[in-house]
């Protein structure tokens, strides 16, 4: 072993690659080598969606020699793939890298409730979702020893939440004000603390701008990268009908469970006053709903047709009763007169005789007007 080789090896045993930077990259490159092995040892943790731009962001950093863990965080609002993964899980096993996932609890919700930002077109709170996924995102890079944080956005692509005082306002609000990097936009912000260190190439990374997807189509066929999903479309509090069962349910409802952010997902919805009334599309929504009931809340069935399962939640007033029994007619098989429909709390043990109402009945009272 040389001079050289035995002072690298010094090196490698006793420094920690951030101390090294914080020495100067020039300072080791004086012995005439990088150390290859003491430069991979940077590592990133990257807030990976499963989207297009945040897997070319991750990407970009890998091809730097960069070792990239991904963080995401698994929301009551994740639309899960057939197969019951999530877009995240997708693009981790098709990039070959670690993915940490996070759960939220009732703090997300409220967030979701109480935006300090507002929201987007519908019930989505971008700017600040990805304050509040930024701040997880910091404990783990803390836990996993990462150097810095990255993400995905991409200069104004969105309008509510990715132009630049948005950008500032996560930065800033996320604790990580010149630490966080947007490699696909880098070369058209200010410089981070990572680049500054020369953790990371800047002259490599991306200047890509504005809403067309074009150069991010472009940099996915570099990189070989064929399977993603089509933009914005893991988030319900993007879809207009879900933010509109949402809006009802905040208003409404003083205290927000998980459960009830689950039920959304399931069935029609209806509003009288204080009552909501769930209707079941399938039979296996219908399963969903007897199960996800409370105890006290009414279920209503019809003994002698095929037909929906209802769900009735709110006080079980004369009229509230009635009408979720009518709605249970509705969606039946019945095609008009009177029916019996069963309904109680544990068993259907009563039950009413109704007329099968008008389409405009049920119309009238659906959540967001929708009628399918
Ligand atoms: S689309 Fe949904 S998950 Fe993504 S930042 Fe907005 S609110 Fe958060």
């Amino acid at each position: 072993m040389n001079n050289e080789d035995a002072v690298i090896e010094n090196l490698r045993a006793i420094l920690d690659i951030r101390w090294i930077c914080e020495i100067g990259i020039g300072k080791l490159l004086f012995l005439g080598r990088f150390p290859t092995d003491i430069m991979t040892r940077v590592k990133a943790l990257s807030l990976l969606s499963g989207g297009l731009d945040s897997i070319l962001a991750t990407e970009l950093i890998r091809k730097q020699g960069i070792e990239v863990v991904c963080f995401n965080i698994k929301t009551p609002f994740g639309i899960p793939k057939k197969d019951g993964t999530s877009e995240a899980d997708q693009a981790a096993s098709q990039l070959g890298v670690t993915l940490k996932v996070a759960s939220v609890g009732k703090d997300y919700l409220r967030m979701v409730r109480h935006p300090q930002f507002g929201y987007g077109r519908n019930m989505n709170p971008c700017i600040d979702c990805k304050i509040f996924m930024l701040k997880k995102a910091r404990k783990t890079a803390k836990e996993i020893g990462a150097d810095f944080i990255f993400t995905g956005e991409v200069l104004d692509e969105r309008p509510k939440s990715q132009h630049f005082p948005a950008l500032c306002t996560i930065e800033k609000e996320s604790g990580l004000k010149g630490k966080l990097l947007r490699p696909l936009s880098a070369r058209l912000l200010p410089e981070t603390a990572a680049e500054k260190k020369g953790l990371v190439d800047r002259t490599k990374l991306g200047n890509i701008q504005g809403r067309s997807r074009k150069p991010q189509f472009q940099l996915a066929k570099d990189y070989g990268i064929k399977s993603y999903p089509s933009p914005a479309g893991g988030c319900l509090l993007t879809c207009e009908e879900y933010s509109k069962k949402l809006r009802d349910l905040f208003v409404n409802k003083k205290q927000v469970s998980m459960n009830d952010v689950d039920l959304l997902r399931v069935g029609r919805h209806f509003r009288i006053g204080a009552n909501k009334i769930v209707v079941g599309r399938n039979e296996a929504e219908n399963k969903v709903l007897v199960a996800r009931k409370t105890k006290s809340e009414y279920y209503f069935e019809l003994p002698d047709i095929v037909g929906p399962t209802t769900i009735l939640q709110g006080p079980k007033t004369k009229k509230a009763i009635e009408t979720a029994a009518k709605l249970t007619a509705f969606y039946s098989d019945a095609e008009a007169g009177e029916v019996k429909v069963n309904f109680g709390r544990g068993s259907l043990n009563k039950s009413m005789i109704v007329a099968v109402p008008e389409k405009t009945f049920a119309e009238n009272l659906r959540v967001g007007n929708v009628m399918k």
